[in-house]
């Protein structure tokens, strides 16, 4: 979609890439919660996790998390602890309509999430 910024980053056309395959991308976040935030993106562009409708799209959600696990790893904080959550519509957060993974670590993370 042109007029996507998570895809406009997944094309490089603006920002770096911390990582990238042929399916999934990730970056860090703008505006970090955490020592690490790191945000794995599906290169095709899917508004959010509810139109994960196939098995196509949740095998791409799958290497999400194989790539997820990976950077945590690659930035030492796999042993201590990390979290990996996706805000789905209006309710949980959710401001940029790319289907995105927050990657989140290196400090004590608090349980309920707000
Ligand atoms: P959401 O609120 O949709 O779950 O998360 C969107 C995330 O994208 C936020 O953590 C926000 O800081 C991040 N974000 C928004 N725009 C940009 C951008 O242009 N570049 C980067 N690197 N992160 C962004
Ligand atoms: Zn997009």
């Amino acid at each position: 979609m042109s007029d996507c910024i998570f895809c406009k980053i997944a094309n490089k056309e603006i920002g770096a890439l911390v990582y990238e395959d042929d399916t999934v991308a990730a970056f860090n976040d703008l505006n970090p919660q955490a020592p690490v935030h790191v945000l794995i993106i599906p290169k095709k562009h899917i508004a959010r996790i509810s139109d994960v409708t196939n098995g196509e799209d949740a095998a791409l959600m799958g290497h999400m998390m194989v790539v997820a696990n990976k950077i945590a790893a690659e930035r030492g904080i796999a042993e201590g602890g990390y979290r990996v959550v996706a805000n789905c519509n209006e309710d949980a957060g959710q401001s940029v309509w790319h289907i995105h993974f927050h990657l989140l670590g290196g400090r004590q993370l608090g349980w309920p999430p707000g």
